[in-house]
């Protein structure tokens, strides 16, 4: 059981939140209302997120399947929407697919082609999976994210794959550096994105560290962990 004083550490957390990204808005010229809130509840606990679906929050992220599936599953009733955002290996396809509404780190054909397979198989009852392209704006590869160049690519497989739909592109700021000039450049891969596919006009940026910036670059949504959850310790 949640206790009442983490009950309203999370309701706390969650209206600075949701204070900051209307902040944002206003500071960047967007109207209010125009960026969504992905809440990230990697090391949270199940009850945490049943509080947030109780305060209104219908977006969730998970980076890790065996993190996320039993919560997925114990949160069945809740209505959430469940965020893929973690890196994803291609034999995790199948349990992903099982809960996932969207998978925001698609960054290479080979998982377009395994997400494809598993949604057929096993969700053909339910819409179409939504996927994001995810884009890598560090030289430093491991973190995941596909090359830029190869994004058109990417994104015309996951458009005419069966039982997936392309909603878009993410991204993850570079440690350590200036995250203005990465979301500078994100908002052009993304702009070329939907000038080929219109329909795909999701731009996932903007972490707890970084959202104002990432809202000054047409994210249209952040996603964030400890800014309404608190500390997390680190996973990895
Ligand atoms: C953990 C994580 C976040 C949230 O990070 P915070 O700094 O806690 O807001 C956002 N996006 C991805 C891909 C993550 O793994």
């Amino acid at each position: 059981m949640v206790t009442d004083e983490r009950r309203r550490e999370i309701a706390v957390g969650l209206r600075a939140a949701r204070e900051r990204i209307a902040a944002a808005e206003q500071a960047a010229g967007r109207p209010a209302g125009s960026v969504g809130l992905v809440v990230v509840t990697k090391t949270f606990p199940a009850e945490d997120v049943a509080v947030l679906a109780e305060l209104g929050v219908l977006d969730v992220g998970e980076n890790r399947d065996q993190e996320a599936a039993p919560k997925a599953a114990a949160l069945a009733s809740a209505g959430l929407v469940w965020h893929f955002i973690g890196q994803l290996q291609t034999n995790k396809a199948r349990s992903v697919v099982e809960y996932a509404d969207v998978v925001e780190s698609v960054d290479r054909v080979k998982l377009v082609h395994a997400l494809s397979r598993a949604a057929v198989a096993h969700r053909a009852d339910r819409p179409s999976l939504r996927c994001l392209v995810q884009i890598c704006l560090d030289d430093r590869p491991g973190r995941g994210g596909a090359d830029p160049t190869l994004v058109g690519e990417i994104a015309a497989e996951i458009e005419t794959a069966p039982g997936l739909s392309l909603a878009g592109v993410m991204a993850v700021a570079p440690l350590d550096a200036d995250p203005d000039p990465a979301f500078a450049r994100l908002a052009a891969i993304a702009a070329d994105v939907r000038r080929q596919h219109p329909g795909a006009d999701v731009v996932s940026a903007g972490m707890s560290g970084d959202l104002e910036a990432a809202v000054r670059h047409g994210a249209t949504q952040v996603r964030l962990g400890s800014a309404v959850l608190g500390y997390r310790p680190p996973v990895r």
